[in-house]
C-alpha cells in the first residue's frame, strides 16, 4: 500500500516527506527507511503497542507500516508534458492514494510558482492536470470499448457505460471519484488506472504560529471547506516545525511539541489518516518475544488475517482466540480477561476488528 505525496513546487512536499521518513525511532528492528531518495516506509503510530509491550515485557515492538512516495515535478501543463509531465503522472498511477500538499504559509523569501499564496487555486491547478490526464486515458479506452460494446457482451456494455459516465464527470472538471460509484463500478473503474479515482487527503502546510489553532489561518479554513465539499480529509501540518522536531534528539522532541503547543503531531495525524483512507486496520499480537501490529484490509476474515503472519497459519487454521484491546486493558491481564469471559473463540467466518488482540490456533 503506497501513498503519493503531490503538490506544486515550493509548497513543502519534500520538507514534510523528509520529516515523515526520518521519524523512524519507533523501532530499531524494522526497516523504516528511505528506500530510494523519494520512497520511504513509515511506522504507523499506535499507542496500544507501547501498553502491550509493557504488559508482556516484550523484547521487541513492531508497528504497522505504510509507504510514502515523494512525487516531485507537477506544474501547470503536466498533463501536456510540461515539467516532468508524463513521468510524474505515471508515478501517481502506481499509488493507492494521494496526499496533496498545499501551501498555506506566507513567507516572502520562498517563491510561490503562481506568485501568491492561494491554496484553492493551487488545488484546482493540480486537480485539473490529473483530470486532463484521465480524460486522455478515458478517451483512448472509449475508442476500444465502443467497438466492443457493439458486439453486445454484458461486460463490454457495462465498461462502455461506465467510461461514458466518468468522461461526463471529467468534462465538468470534476475528479472521477465524484461519480457515485457502486462497489462493482468502483472495482471496474480501478482497472482503468485513473488518477482521480484515488482517495485523497489535503495536507495544509500552515505557518508555525498557526499550528496550535489552525482555524486562525483563513487559507486552512478555505482548504477545510473544500475538503468537506469533496468528502475528502484535511490535515494541518507545519512543515517547518515537523522538520525541526524530526531532526531534534529523541529526548528533546516532546519539549519541542510542548513549546509549539501541539498535542498529536500533524505528521502522526497524517499517517493515521492515510492508514484509514486506504481502508486498513490493525490486529495485534503480544507475547514475550514480540508485540506487533499486523495490517489487514477492513473486512478480512480470521483465516486470511492468520495468513498475514504465516501461510501455514491460514492453511491449518482452527480458531482464533481474541480479546478486544479495550477489554484486555480494563481487565489488566490476559488471565483476568479470560476469567471475566472476555476472551472469545472465533471461527473461519469471523471478521477481524481493529485492535483485536489475537492468538491463532492451527494445525501444521
Ligand atoms: P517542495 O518543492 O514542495 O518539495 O518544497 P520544499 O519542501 O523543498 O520547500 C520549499 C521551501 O519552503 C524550503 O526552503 C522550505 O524550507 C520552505 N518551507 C517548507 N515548509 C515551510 C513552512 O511550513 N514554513 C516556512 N516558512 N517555510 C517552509
Amino acid at each position: 500500500m503506497k501513498l503519493g505525496v503531490v503538490g506544486l513546487p515550493n509548497v513543502g512536499k519534500s520538507t514534510i516527506f523528509n520529516a515523515l521518513t526520518s521519524n523512524k525511532a519507533e523501532s530499531a528492528n524494522y526497516p523504516f527507511c528511505t528506500i530510494e531518495p523519494n520512497v520511504g516506509i513509515v511506522a504507523v503510530p499506535d499507542e496500544r503497542l507501547d501498553v502491550l509491550t509493557k504488559m508482556y515485557n516484550s523484547k521487541r515492538t513492531v508497528p504497522a507500516s505504510i509507504e510514502f512516495v515523494d512525487i516531485a515535478g507537477i506544474v501547470k501543463g503536466a498533463s501536456q508534458g510540461e515539467g516532468l509531465g508524463n513521468k510524474f503522472l505515471s508515478h501517481i498511477r502506481e499509488t493507492d492514494a494521494i496526499i496533496h500538499v498545499v501551501r498555506c504559509f506566507q513567507d516572502s523569501t520562498i517563491i510561490h510558482v503562481e506568485g501568491d499564496v492561494n491554496p484553492i487555486r493551487d488545488i484546482e491547478t493540480i486537480n485539473l492536470e490529473l483530470i486532463l490526464a484521465d480524460l486522455e486515458s478515458v478517451n483512448k479506452r472509449l475508442d476500444k470499448a465502443s467497438k466492443q460494446a457493439k458486439t453486445g457482451t454484458k461486460d463490454a456494455v457495462k465498461e462502455y457505460n461506465l467510461l461514458l459516465a466518468i468522461k461526463a464527470e471529467l468534462e465538468k472538471e470534476k475528479p472521477a471519484r465524484s461519480c457515485k460509484f457502486t462497489a462493482d463500478e468502483y472495482e471496474l473503474a480501478k482497472t482503468f488506472f485513473l488518477l482521480t479515482t484515488k482517495p485523497t487527503i489535503y495536507c495544509a502546510n500552515i505557518a508555525e504560529g498557526d499550528i496550535s489553532n489552525p482555524s486562525n489561518n483563513p487559507h486552512f479554513v478555505a482548504v477545510a471547506k473544500k475538503a468537506e465539499q469533496e468528502d475528502n480529509t484535511v490535515i494541518a501540518v507545519s512543515g517547518k516545525i515537523e522538520e525541526e522536531i524530526a531532526q531534534a534528539p529523541e529526548n528533546e522532541k516532546n519539549e519541542l511539541r510542548e513549546l509549539y503547543c501541539i498535542k498529536d503531531s500533524g505528521l502522526n495525524q497524517l499517517i493515521k489518516a492515510s492508514y484509514n483512507l486506504l481502508g486498513l486496520i490493525s490486529f495485534l499480537t503480544a507475547g514475550e518475544q514480540e508485540t506487533r501490529a499486523w495490517t489487514i484490509i477492513k473486512g478480512t476474515k480470521a483465516p486470511q488475517a492468520a495468513g498475514k503472519i504465516h501461510t501455514d497459519f491460514e492453511r491449518g487454521f482452527i480458531k482464533a482466540e481474541i480479546v478486544a484491546y479495550a477489554d484486555l486493558i480494563s481487565a489488566g491481564s490476559m488471565l483476568k480477561a479470560k476469567e471475566l469471559g472476555k476472551v472469545r473463540s472465533e471461527g473461519k467466518e469471523y471478521v477481524m476488528k481493529d485492535g483485536d488482540v489475537t492468538l491463532f490456533r492451527f494445525n501444521v
